[in-house]
């Protein structure tokens, strides 16, 4: 009896092969999708350069190095909404900008 595969075994090889090939892409392609994430932690959405976080009334900002951009995480705008202190934005938003220029700006 001659060790020749019949076509179902061929048919099941190739199918099998193929699901093999597709799961090795997929895993290719979701480590250089996390690889490119990785790449863009901390860095600025709109010039690329550097973040950095500082806190400000409890409030988390991440801020641009290069262009100054102001950036806040998930919940922190609700944060600054729900603050007691009535006037928080323009607070914050008023001593972010005193670090960036140096300039007095007034805290009432
Ligand atoms: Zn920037």
């Amino acid at each position: 009896m001659p060790d020749k595969p019949t076509k179902n075994e061929d048919e099941y090889f190739a199918r099998r092969d193929a699901e093999l090939l597709r799961q090795q892409r997929g895993g290719a392609e979701r480590a250089a999708a996390a690889e490119e994430r990785k790449s863009h932690h901390m860095k600025c959405p709109k010039c690329g350069y550097d973040l950095i976080t500082s806190k400000w009334d409890d409030i988390q900002i991440d801020q641009c190095t290069h262009c100054h951009g102001v950036w806040l995480d998930a919940g922190e705008a609700d944060a600054l909404l729900k603050h007691p202190h009535p006037n928080i934005l323009a607070r914050v938003f008023r001593a972010v900008m005193r670090g960036v220029s140096g300039a007095k700006a007034s805290d009432s």
